[in-house]
Parts: C-alpha cells; sequence; structure tokens
C-alpha cells in the first residue's frame, strides 16, 4: 500500500530526458573540456533512450498489453510522419541506394535520432511475445541479448581481438549499423518497465550514486582504452536504470499529457533546429555564438525546439476535457480504505468480494476494480451480467469474476473465453449450462427464503445432482438475504432461518460427499447487522462506496467514507425580476428579485426529475442553494440570489463536499424516496469518471485552478 495512493512521476522525467537527447546531439561542454562533455553526453546522457524504452514497458504492462496495437500503429504513424519530415535532409544529403534506404527504414532510421522508431517497434514485439514465457525468463533472455549488443558496442575493441567474434559482428554491421537496436537494446528495457520493479527509495538513491559512479568509471576506462565502437550500451546502465526508475516510481508525480507531447516533439525536431541554428549563424555571421560556442550552440537549438514544441502542441486540436461539462468523481483512496475497514469486520479466513455491478454503482466499474485490486488486494469481483463481466475482463482486470444474475446458456462458450464464474441460478439452468459442453466456473445459488434467484435451499437431491454434472466445476454456493437491513424482531428471525437453511444445505451436500467450494450469503448490510459469518466470501457493495441504502441504522456501523462526488459547471448566470418566470411550464416564479444558476446537468444525466420539487440543493462556492423549476434533461436552475459572486463556469456540486459543506447521495434519495443504490446506478454513462487519488485539482471561474482536499479523505 505504500505509495499506492501516488502517480510515478514518469511523464516529469521525459522533458529531463529530452534535455539530454539534445545534449548528446549537441554537445554542450565540447568547447571547454573534451572529458566533461564526453561524461554528459556519452555516459549520463545515455540513460534518456533506455528511459523512453521503460516507460513504454511500463505503461503497457500496467493495462495488461492491451494497449499493444494502438501502441504500434500509433508508433508506425509517428515513425511514417518523421520520416517524412527528414526527407528534405535525406534528399540534401542525398546518394543513397535503394538497398541502403530499405536498411534505413528498417533498422537503423532514415536520420540519425530516428533508429529508436524501429528499435521500440521491435522491441515491443519482442518483449511481448518473451513476456508470455514468464517475466524472470524474458529478463534473462533479453539480458542475454543486451550482452551480446554490448560486446558489439562498447566492448567491441575487446570481442573484435576474437576472430570468430569479430567476423560475427562484421557480418551483423552489415545489417544493422549498430547493435544498439530493437533486438540487443531495447527489449531488455521494456521489459525491466514491464515488470515494474521498485527498490526501497533510499535503496534506490544510494543504488543510483553508486551505479552511476560505476558507470561513469566504466565509462572513462572504455574510452581511455580506445575500446568503445559506440557509447549507447554499459555493464551497468541496466542497474543505473532500476535504481532511476525505482525512485521515478516512488515519487508523487502525475500524469502530464502536455509533458509527454512535447519531450516528444523536442526527441522528432532538435535536429531538424541544429540545422537551422547553423544555416540561421551563417546568415547572420553569428557562427561565433551560435556554432564555435558550444554551449550557445547547445543552448540555442534547445530553445529552437523548445518553442517549435510548444507552437505545435498548441496548434493540435485537443480532446475535450473530462470534466468540462458534468462529471464524477470517484475518490479511489477512500474506496480502497472501505474494503480494507470491511475486511478487517470479516470473520477470519473470510475475504471481501467486490461488487461492481451497474458500473461499481455508479462509480466506474473499472477504475474501482483497478484500484480495488492493485491497492486492497481484493481478488474476487461480482457483477451482474455477462457484458460487465467482459468489460473488466478487456481491460485487464484479473482474479474471480462471479456474475450474479442469469446468463442464458447459449452464451456458455462467452463464459469459458473469459474465464468469468457463472452464478446457477436453478437446476435447470444448470443442466443448460453443462449441456453446452464448455468447462465453466460456476457458484450454485441457494434459494433461501428470498425467492428470487435460487436452487430451493431444501431441496439438497437438486443441490447435490448439480454437483455430478460434467462440465460444471462448482467453486462455490452462495445465497442472498433479503430482510437483513431491517432491525425488525421479525426480520431479524426471518433473516436467521435463511442463515439456518443455508448452513443446513451445506451440512447436507457435504454428507452426501460434495464440496461446495467457497460459500457466501452476506452483503453489505450482513456485513452491518450480522456477526461475522463462517464463510468465504462476504460481497459488499453499497457499504464498498461508503454509504447506506436507507437512512435505517445498522447493528455494527463502520467508518466508511463517501467515494463519489457529482459536480457539474455552470453554463450562466441570470437575472430573473420579482413576478416573473423561468423554466418548463414557467414554474419558478421568484417573489424577489432572483439570480439563478444554470448548471450544466439533468435527468439525462441520472438525476432523479422531481429533485428540484422535493427540496434538492446544490453546493455552490461552499452553499447551499436550493434548485428551482423543473428538472430539464441536461440543466437544472439553482437560485443564487444571496451568492452575488457566482459566475459562468464555477463548479456546482451535486453530491459530495464542497468546503465545509456536504450534500450526501443518501440525503438526496431519501428526500426522492429511493434507494441510495438505485440513486448512483442511475448515473448515466454520459457523465465521464474522473479518478482522484488524495488531492484533485478543480479548476474553478475562468480557468483558475486551485487544490482541494478529496472528499472525507481527511486532509
Ligand atoms: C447486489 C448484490 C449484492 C450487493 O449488495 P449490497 O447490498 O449493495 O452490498 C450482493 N449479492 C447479490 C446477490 C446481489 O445481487
Amino acid at each position: 500500500m505504500k505509495g499506492g495512493q501516488k502517480l510515478p512521476a514518469l511523464d516529469g522525467f521525459r522533458l529531463v530526458a529530452a534535455f539530454l537527447v539534445v545534449c548528446i546531439h549537441t554537445s554542450p561542454f565540447a568547447s571547454w573540456t573534451e572529458l566533461g562533455d564526453f561524461w554528459l553526453t556519452r555516459v549520463l546522457a545515455r540513460v534518456a533512450v533506455p528511459f523512453f524504452f521503460m516507460t513504454s514497458g511500463y505503461f503497457l504492462a500496467c493495462s495488461g498489453w492491451r494497449g499493444f496495437g494502438r501502441t504500434m500503429k500509433k508508433l508506425l504513424l509517428l515513425y511514417g510522419c518523421a520520416i517524412l519530415l527528414y526527407l528534405p535532409l535525406n534528399w540534401y544529403n542525398g546518394g543513397l541506394t535503394p538497398l541502403q534506404w530499405l536498411q534505413k527504414l528498417l533498422v537503423d532510421g532514415t536520420f540519425y535520432h530516428l533508429w529508436y522508431f524501429p528499435a521500440v517497434l521491435l522491441g515491443l514485439l519482442i518483449a511481448r511475445q518473451t513476456a508470455r514465457l514468464g517475466m524472470p525468463a524474458a529478463l534473462i533472455l533479453a539480458a542475454l541479448l543486451y550482452l551480446v549488443g554490448l560486446a558489439g558496442d562498447s566492448y567491441y575493441g575487446l570481442a573484435a581481438r576474437i576472430p570468430v567474434f569479430a567476423a560475427g559482428y562484421d557480418k551483423l554491421f552489415a545489417i544493422s549499423s549498430y547493435t544498439r537496436n530493437g533486438l540487443f537494446f531495447a527489449p531488455l528495457f521494456i521489459l525491466m518497465g514491464a515488470a515494474g520493479y521498485r527498490l526501497r527509495p533510499r535503496m534506490a538513491m544510494v543504488g543510483l550514486l553508486l551505479t552511476l559512479t560505476l558507470m561513469s568509471v566504466e565509462g572513462f576506462v572504455l574510452h581511455a582504452g580506445m575500446i568503445q565502437r559506440h557509447d549507447s550500451m554499459y555493464i551497468f546502465l541496466p542497474l543505473v536504470m532500476l535504481c532511476l526508475f525505482s525512485l521515478l516510481l516512488t515519487a508523487d508525480g502525475c500524469r502530464r499529457r502536455d509533458f509527454q507531447e512535447i519531450s516528444l516533439l523536442v526527441y522528432l525536431l532538435h535536429p531538424w533546429c541544429i540545422v537551422l541554428v547553423r544555416g540561421a549563424a551563417k546568415l547572420l555571421g553569428l557562427e561565433a555564438i551560435l556554432i564555435y560556442n558550444s554551449l550557445g550552440h547547445f543552448a540555442a537549438v534547445l530553445l529552437g525546439s523548445i518553442c517549435a514544441a510548444f507552437v505545435l502542441e498548441r496548434l493540435r486540436p485537443a480532446r475535450p476535457e473530462p470534466h468540462a461539462r458534468a462529471w464524477r468523481e470517484t475518490d479511489l483512496a477512500a474506496v480502497v480504505a472501505n474494503a480494507k475497514t470491511l475486511q478487517a469486520a470479516l470473520a477470519p479466513g473470510c475475504r471481501l468480494m467486490a461488487v461492481v455491478k451497474a458500473d461499481a454503482y455508479g462509480h466506474g466499474a473499472l477504475a474501482v476494480a483497478r484500484a480495488l485490486r492493485r491497492r486492497a488486494g481484493i481478488r474476487a469481483f461480482a457483477v451482474s451480467c455477462l457484458q460487465e463481466g467482459v468489460a473488466l475482463r478487456r481491460h485487464g482486470v484479473r482474479g474471480t469474476i462471479l456474475i450474479l444474475g442469469y446468463t442464458p446458456p447459449d452464451q456458455a462458450r462467452q463464459l469459458f473465453c473469459w474465464r468469468l464464474t457463472q452464478a446457477v441460478v436453478d437446476e435447470a439452468h444448470g443442466a443448460a449450462l453443462a449441456a453446452r459442453g464448455w468447462p465453466l466456473h460456476v457458484h450454485v445459488a441457494l434459494d433461501t427464503g428470498m425467492h428470487r434467484l435460487g436452487v430451493p435451499a431444501e431441496d439438497t437431491a437438486a443441490i447435490a445432482r448439480l454437483f455430478t454434472l460434467p462440465c460444471l466445476r462448482i467453486d462455490g454456493v452462495f445465497s442472498h438475504l433479503c430482510v437483513a437491513d431491517s432491525r425488525e424482531q421479525s426480520d431479524i428471525a426471518y433473516t436467521q432461518g435463511q442463515l439456518e437453511a443455508f448452513y443446513a444445505a451445506l451440512r447436507a451436500l457435504r454428507a452426501s460427499g460434495h464440496e461446495p467450494g467457497t460459500v457466501h450469503i452476506q452483503a453489505s448490510y450482513g456485513i452491518w447487522n450480522l456477526q461475522p459469518q463462517p464463510c468465504g466470501f462476504a460481497r459488499a457493495g453499497i457499504a464498498l462506496y461508503g454509504v447506506r441504502s436507507n437512512p435505517a441504522p445498522v447493528e455494527h456501523p463502520l467508518p466508511l467514507q463517501p467515494v463519489l462526488a457529482l459536480r457539474a459547471r455552470i453554463a450562466a448566470v441570470r437575472d430573473v425580476r420579482a413576478g416573473d418566470a423561468a423554466g418548463y411550464g414557467l414554474a419558478f416564479c421568484p417573489q424577489r428579485d432572483s439570480r439563478l444558476a444554470v448548471i450544466s446537468v439533468g435527468y439525462g444525466d441520472g438525476l432523479p426529475r422531481e429533485l428540484p420539487q422535493k427540496g434538492g440543493q446544490v453546493l455552490i462556492c461552499g452553499q447551499r442553494c436550493p434548485m428551482v423549476g423543473w428538472l430539464c434533461m441536461d440543466q437544472l436552475l439553482a437560485d443564487v440570489t444571496d451568492l452575488p459572486q457566482v459566475a459562468a463556469g464555477d463548479v456546482a456540486t451535486l453530491i459530495g463536499r464542497d468546503g465545509m459543506a456536504e450534500l450526501s447521495a443518501e440525503e438526496i434519495a431519501a428526500c426522492c424516496g429511493m434507494l441510495t443504490n438505485e440513486l448512483l446506478s442511475q448515473l448515466s454513462a454520459r457523465l465521464p469518471v474522473i479518478p482522484v487519488g488524495n488531492r484533485r485539482t478543480i479548476h474553478t471561474d475562468h480557468g483558475e485552478a486551485k487544490t482541494v482536499a478529496a472528499s472525507g479523505a481527511g486532509f
């Protein structure tokens, strides 16, 4: 969990890496110190490209390699653009045979810095394939390739003394000018990034200083001995990268798309800048400052590249901000904390199954499931239907995914292919699933009194028959309680009856020689209102999201935090005179001169239409303001007469905290006579989900940004 809430500082370091690449190609200190320049550009700056490889591997592995095809396509497209961009210079340099062109295109890159693209493309392919062997084997294989590369790079002087090697490398260099390529160089770093190993910060810090020193010594010795054919690969480079990357992964950073783009553009453009700076220097007679003074040359190239990158980045059409109009904020730190709190309340040996059906009760199933897997150690999830299960799998969620609802038997193949676990809703369903012939993982549902899904718990013969069906692998048996939220005596007795029926059925099953597997019966109210149960799982839904279904008190309250905030932009602020009217049906007729805020969210986003009539409120500038008039599909009106500072572009909070004020989902649901589950699960997919960690930035009026603490996280 340590550092789990932090985002790696990788995007920030991209800028540093791009800067180092510019150093490599401009040698800033060359006019003063040959050795200093060697150290900066041929040793230290050699971390830049491996860093880019590792970052690619890291982010691909984070998504379970799902983005592989997309990444390859994007890189190919970029390479294509870069080739076109440098064609004029190729043409100016002239004199390549078609065969040389082919070799440059496929291996060396068509301009000196473009070798990166064929290298990363081939490297990713190799890494992807070898990763299937398991990380240790893949890393060993890649390390061996790296050693072959090393002997053809920094250590060539030694390797070439052995005639067989010399001959072998001669052949190799006919195909690829350097061993610093996609076969020998890239795979190791891509796989190291994908493995995501991180040393403890202190160890990484000490390690970085130590390995950098060792690599520097290595570099100087090789340089002095004139052993290097090229100077991209060192024995200590992978260790330097391990330490550096560990530090970046544990640092507190953020994802910065603009940094990604600017570093990429600097990388792509700086060779053009070198040409242009030289041209301009000659034209203006400034050779002394801009060419012969290495620092001046470097500064001009860097400045030119950065300016060009900024201009291009600005010109590119931007995608809409996800939180431009109205959005959901899911506090992942809170959902992780809730999972841990719930887990701690369960009987020993009983694990939490996270119910993420209905898009995790409107919180965004993917973000929630990923956070729970990574940061709360949750290994089992429940959804309501096949589509929901497949959506999680497609985005790389591993572990058990139990489908609680009905899946038609003719979808058995999908269940099998996506390794989903299906609830058997009755005997006929089980038989029909088995008849499809796919070896399926299932949990048998028992009906202990709800009379919804499940084999009747008292029909022990039918339950036992399911265990004899071919093709069904019964991993568990479960039931659902229907009045566990009530503290009425009769309901408590009914729940006791359900529990007894459940355990009696399990005993009968074991007596007939069948092992029920992992059993479970508690949902959220089963955790709140019952003693810990001797089960393998407890299926928590609403409790995970830090709210109750209804205002009734519970037996064992737990310190849970609300996870969701719903916010929307104020589109406009309007004055309405006393006696005038506003909205559909002119339903709002103020008694006094009033100001109305038009807020960009409505019933089309899942809010109940009668909310304003039921006393609905919004938070603006930390104050409660009443909703007025009829709720529209995409807008609502709020009375902000007492808040003169409100302006278009401000953020209104429909659910969640704003300053000291808070509007809970429970309050809104209760005032509309709904369950909180109902309100939350109706939130529309039109509202983007913005995961928030421990801090978030809200853009208030006119682009001014302020950082506020996440709701309930206690900052
Ligand atoms: C929805 C559901 C749950 C989760 O219920 P909560 O009350 O939200 O915890 C558990 N089990 C089954 C069978 C469900 O359908």
